[in-house]
């Protein structure tokens, strides 16, 4: 380009609407975990393009599948199936456990998240949603009324979908129930909102099995056994959102494979498609059946189609053949290790937190005991590690919320990248609390 960033930036703010989390960068290309802006500066990216580039920016194995199938078919309808959607289905149905066997597809997460509630809505003839506090869920109508990661979020957007109960997260580093010694005390407070608030017999319970945009908050395993017995007591179904946290990224092909639980329905999609929209509502047969039996539609323009499922299977294969669960694992332990030296040696560093390679930081002023929420300090080590080259998520400057940094690199990350990415975080800690 014969433009540096600070010209395309100028033009950029006069013709897009500005996003206030925008940083200032204008990337051009992206290899693996490496990113390059215009002026040829190189990043890391640790927040892998939002969560959907576990295979890492334009692999060849992907790239060489989106222009075969540019060539031979883009999108039939979705009334038509494809051998390349058939066997996507199969393949999700063998990475998910048993009941988890039929797929309804569409293109994002939001969607997702809307057909899986309308599923439950219609399978049980219920219409109360429970939903956990610091959830993300989407920004399409009934997905944003779940959500409650910033406290912002639904301003100017008027009443939304009825029914919903929002229930506290067993936040461990900030828990006010003295966690640890409580015995699923925030599991019964929880009950105790759920029959205040509503019927007490919802249609669904939505989960996040690690909560994201909230900062990065495994469930514990107790925790999601007691939502899941409510679940079968209230004959409410349970539905993981694994928008975020499918697909590898922990470690195993979804997150809730860390617990005993199996959920009713799973939401998966940022990293399904390797960059091209796509998103998968698993579900039992007994439940699919149930729901088409009582006339549910699914019906998008984007749904399944041949595009979307030939990149997707290709990703997938890429995931499989170059076993990146069993990467993120190593390579999220190392992460974790240099996270936890890292908490200990410097007094921002709260917690460090996550499973595999979605791993969060929480800094803090000075109380390591989950003391005061410090969003700006939190802000400007984000502005720190970008400033020395690693994009981390979760914090943007100006943004007064949450104070966990999100570190999620692409599956196919190195060693080598890890004690680059930590070595950023260490100066930039440093330099923050100077
Ligand atoms: N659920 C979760 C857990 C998410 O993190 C997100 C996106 N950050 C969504 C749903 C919404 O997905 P999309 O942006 O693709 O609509």
């Amino acid at each position: 380009w014969d433009m540096s960033s600070s010209q395309w930036l100028k033009r950029d703010r006069e013709v897009v609407a500005q996003s206030p989390y925008a940083p200032p960068l204008v990337l051009e290309r992206g290899r693996g975990c490496e990113l390059w802006d215009v002026d040829g500066r190189r990043f890391l990216d640790f927040e892998a393009g939002q969560f959907c580039m576990n295979t890492g920016h334009s692999h060849p194995s992907v790239t060489e599948a989106i222009s075969r199938q540019a060539t031979v078919l883009m999108q039939i309808g979705n009334r038509f199936t494809t051998p390349a959607r058939i066997q996507l289905a199969e393949r999700l149905a063998a990475l998910a456990p048993d009941p988890l066997g039929v797929t309804f597809f569409c293109s994002t997460g939001s969607e997702a998240n809307e057909t899986a509630l309308r599923i439950a809505k219609l399978v049980t003839g219920r219409f109360e949603v429970v939903a956990l506090a610091r959830g993300y869920h989407g920004r399409t109508a009934s997905a944003y009324g779940l959500s409650s990661a910033t406290r912002r979020m639904r301003r100017g957007a008027g009443p939304q979908m009825p029914g919903i109960v929002h229930i506290d997260t067993p936040y461990a580093y900030r828990c006010p129930f003295a966690c640890g010694t409580c015995d699923q005390r925030c599991w019964r407070h929880s009950v105790e909102m759920i029959d205040r608030a509503s019927s007490g017999e919802p249609a669904a319970v939505i989960v996040e099995f690690i909560q994201g945009a909230g900062g990065i908050i495994p469930v514990p395993a107790d925790w999601a056994r007691e939502v899941r017995r409510f679940c079968d007591e209230r004959g409410a179904l349970l539905i993981a959102d694994e928008a975020l946290t499918g697909l590898g990224r922990t470690g195993r092909w979804f997150a809730f494979e860390h617990t005993e639980v199996v959920p009713d329905i799973v939401v998966t999609s940022k990293a399904l498609g390797g960059g091209v929209p796509a998103a998968a509502v698993i579900t039992s047969r007994e439940i699919a059946a149930a729901a088409l039996a009582k006339g549910f539609v699914q019906s998008a323009s984007h749904q399944g189609d041949p595009f979307q499922c030939a990149v997707a299977l290709a990703n997938l294969d890429v995931m499989e053949t170059e076993d990146l669960p069993g990467n993120a694992e190593r390579m999220g332990r190392r992460l974790m290790d240099g996270l936890r030296e890292l908490t200990a040696r410097h007094r921002l560093a709260g917690d460090a937190r996550g499973i595999g390679l979605i791993a969060g930081l929480e800094i803090v002023d000075s109380d390591k005991d989950g003391g005061g929420e410090t969003p700006e300090l939190a802000a400007a080590v984000s502005v720190a590690c970008l400033e020395r080259g690693l994009i981390v998520g979760g914090l943007r400057p100006g943004i007064r919320e949450g104070n966990t940094l999100r570190l999620a690199p692409p599956l196919t990350v190195s060693a080598q990248e890890i004690d680059e990415a930590l070595t950023i975080l260490d100066s930039a800690l440093t330099d923050v609390a100077a």
